[in-house]
Parts: C-alpha cells; sequence; structure tokens
C-alpha cells in the first residue's frame, strides 16, 4: 500500500527540491500530413508535452519536425500511439536527467569562479558585470534599467565611449529562462569586445565608434529558477490572477500585435502573453530604455536557442517588412561568416515563414518602434541536445557567432543614417 503524504507536506516538498526529469525523453517526430498534426495535439491535451520545437501545441502544422519533452510515465503511452499511426520519430534524449547533469562538461580548476567556458548561475553574472566596469572603466558602465517581479536588478553593460550621440546597437540574452547559451553569448561579447579593443582593428574601429548596450539575462527570476529548481523553465516568475500556473512568456507580452494569434491567453501555456501588453516588469524596462534611446540605436538583436537560425520581422504576419531585402542580405552574409570556423550551417528569413508566427515578440516590437535593423539569433544545436547544450560548445557556439555580431555591426555603421 501506498503512503499518502498531507498535500501541504507535498507542497512543501516540491517547493524545496529541484524538478527531476530521471527517465523523460525528447522525441523529435517528422510529421508527414495534417492527420499527422492532429495525433501530435490531441496527443498534447491528454499527456503533459513539453514543446521544444516549435514552441506550443498550436504551431504544429503538417511538414514539420516537432521536438518534445514527454515524463518517463507518459512516454510508452505517447511512443505506441505514435507507433500505431506509422508515425516516424526519433529518440534525441533518452534520459534528460542524465542531460541535464552532463552539460556541465566543462572542468575548471577553481568551480566556484566565474568562467566564460562555463554555464553562470545568477549571482556569478552579477558580479562579473560589476567587475568589467572595474576592470574598463573608460569603455564599460553598469546601467540598472529596472527590477524584476522577485525584485532582482536588470543591469545593461554600455560598451563603447561616453558619448550618447553615437550610433549604437542593443542586444538582450535570455528572454527565455531555459535557453541558457544565450546570456553564455553575451557575457562572451562584453569580454572579447572588451579584450580584443586595440588589438582588433575591426573591434577597435566599431568601439571608437559605435556604442553596445548589452541586457546580459533578460528574464532573471526565470533564469534563477532555471538554475534552483526547474531547469525547464522557460517565463518569467509572476503570478497570474485567477490560476496556480505562473508565469508570463516575454516575448509575447511586447504591444505589438498582442493576442493576435490563438492560445496565448492561457496563464498555463508556456506562451502566454501576460493579463495585458506590457504587464511585465521586465518587459516595461526594456521599452522605457529603447524608447528612451532611439535616437542612437540603430540595430536590435537578440539572443535565444536553439534552432541554427538568423530571423527578422515579421513574426506575426506573412507580409514582409519594407526592407526585406536588405535585411535578408545581412542575414545570408552573417550566417556565410558565422558557418566559417566550425561549419555550422544556420538558416535565415522572416520569423513567421522561418520559424513559426509570434504575436507580441521583442523583434517586431523594436521593428515597429523604428529600429529597420532588428534580428533574432536562434543559436545552437539543431535538436542533438537542444536547450541542454553542453558546456564544451559554449566557446565555438560564442566564437562564430561573434563574427555574425561583428558582421551586423559594421554593416550598421556602414550603411545606417
Ligand atoms: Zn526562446
Amino acid at each position: 500500500m501506498r503512503l499518502l503524504l498531507p498535500v501541504g507536506l507535498i507542497a512543501t516538498a516540491l517547493a524545496a527540491a529541484p524538478v527531476r526529469f530521471d527517465g523523460d525523453k525528447v522525441l523529435r517526430v517528422k510529421l508527414q500530413d495534417g492527420k499527422q498534426a492532429n495525433v501530435i495535439k490531441d496527443l498534447a491535451k491528454t499527456s503533459q508535452l513539453d514543446f521544444w520545437y516549435p514552441d506550443a501545441t498550436h504551431q504544429v502544422a503538417a511538414d514539420m519536425t516537432v521536438d518534445f519533452r514527454i515524463n518517463a510515465k507518459e512516454s510508452q503511452l505517447v511512443e505506441s500511439a505514435l507507433d500505431q499511426n506509422q508515425m516516424h520519430y526519433e529518440i534525441l534524449i533518452h534520459d534528460v536527467q542524465e542531460e541535464v547533469e552532463k552539460q556541465f562538461d566543462v572542468k575548471e580548476d577553481n568551480p566556484g569562479r566565474h568562467s566564460y567556458a562555463k554555464y553562470n548561475n545568477w549571482n556569478k553574472i552579477a558580479a562579473w558585470t560589476e567587475k568589467m566596469v572595474r576592470k574598463h572603466p573608460k569603455m564599460v558602465s553598469r546601467i540598472k534599467i529596472g527590477t524584476t517581479v522577485e525584485d532582482n536588478p536588470l543591469y545593461v553593460l554600455k560598451v563603447g565611449g561616453k558619448d550618447e550621440r553615437r550610433k549604437a546597437i542593443f542586444m538582450d540574452c535570455g528572454i527565455h529562462a531555459r535557453e541558457w547559451i544565450a546570456p553564455a553569448f553575451c557575457q562572451w561579447f562584453v569580454y572579447q569586445a572588451t579584450k580584443t579593443y586595440g588589438k582588433n582593428k575591426i573591434m577597435t574601429k566599431l568601439l571608437d565608434r559605435m556604442n553596445f548596450y548589452v541586457l546580459p539575462v533578460f528574464n532573471v527570476d526565470g533564469y534563477i529558477w532555471s538554475w534552483t529548481q526547474n531547469r525547464m523553465w522557460r517565463k518569467n516568475r509572476s503570478r497570474n490572477q485567477n490560476s496556480k500556473c505562473i508565469g508570463t512568456d516575454l516575448n509575447r507580452n511586447f504591444n505589438v500585435s498582442w493576442n493576435c494569434l490563438p492560445n496565448t491567453s492561457d496563464p498555463c501555456q508556456e506562451i502566454y502573453r501576460g493579463p495585458a501588453p506590457e504587464s511585465e516588469k521586465e518587459t516595461k524596462a526594456v521599452r522605457d530604455f529603447i524608447r528612451s534611446h532611439l535616437k542612437s540605436i540603430k540595430a536590435y538583436i537578440t539572443f535565444q536557442s536553439y534552432s541554427q537560425m538568423l530571423l527578422f520581422p515579421y513574426g506575426y504576419t506573412s507580409e514582409l517588412p519594407a526592407n526585406h531585402e536588405d535585411l535578408a542580405k545581412v542575414a545570408k552574409i552573417a550566417t556565410d561568416v558565422l558557418s566559417t570556423p566550425y561549419d555550422t550551417h544556420y538558416t535565415y528569413g522572416p520569423i513567421a515563414s522561418t520559424i513559426y508566427p509570434t504575436s507580441g515578440s521583442s523583434l517586431d516590437w523594436a521593428y515597429n518602434l523604428g529600429i529597420k535593423h532588428s534580428f533574432a539569433f536562434e543559436l545552437r544545436d539543431k535538436g542533438r541536445f537542444g536547450f541542454l547544450l553542453p558546456e564544451s560548445q559554449i566557446k565555438p557556439t560564442c566564437k562564430e557567432t561573434m563574427l555574425a555580431v561583428k558582421f551586423i555591426a559594421k554593416y550598421i555603421l556602414k550603411h545606417t543614417s
């Protein structure tokens, strides 16, 4: 007979211990037609599918390749349903918990220290922002642009010079908590910029003439939660009225065609848009900062994972932006350059047709505000590890991405007024 714990006790135990993923699998299903897409949608109603690609059930469409995590208890049921319908699938990850532990595959002599080759928790990143200012007082300054729901600071590092009139690029990383490679890139960018200034010709020229505003972690509360409680957390940590589900998807919360796509109104969804446009403190902070620097900001770049894509507007419509040809040209060259050191293949194009339609995204919002060069990177990989990209891939990912970002910055310096 099973021992039953009082509900209160279970709740406390759940709050204290991090979620484990023993025996959870990540499946990849190659859909052949609409009927198969419906099988997935039906499964999502009865089983807990955590969508990795695309990011929600309603995006699932014929001819798509779908990645999702399924817990150990339900995996047999789901796999036999796929078999019954003669659907083609592969198991990308056999045991998610094992992969969660294996992602820390870089060993450093001093494990307590901040390292560019490792994933750093929020405390280390916050201390690192301070250190960068101390080390490079002439080149780096730290701006607190707001606080989060849980009262953590949102820091932007300004890299470049004191002159506010220079052209600037705004970059953010980690709008979704579980995409750990993104904050790793923002840290790498600041590190490489300061380290190679005066040595690398292009970087020196860029920093002599431009400013970079870098928000290393956009969704700080969610990021902390993904370290301490649930590695698969995506949203922020705000409470929702009349729902036990926590969090808003910050990348559905911007005031641009907010709510124009279905299924973003349920607080229990991973793509919940929030109770109102720009309802979230994190969204407001970024909105206000970008608005107040709109004169100088010529490009907006947001870093996410995974898929290996370079995206530009729009997400909420299949219409193309006015400077679509220009954006496609920049994206083509940027992805070509990116592929040079490790032969990493990226695709590029407008969000809606390249990845899937989105509403309320920061990218579309920035574009419609007037930042005509707006890009979203979906960093490594293409799903072998997904959100659990091992640390041994941080450096190569950052190095190749850096080449693309430098190209975009050079382009902005030369071709925008
Ligand atoms: Zn994302």
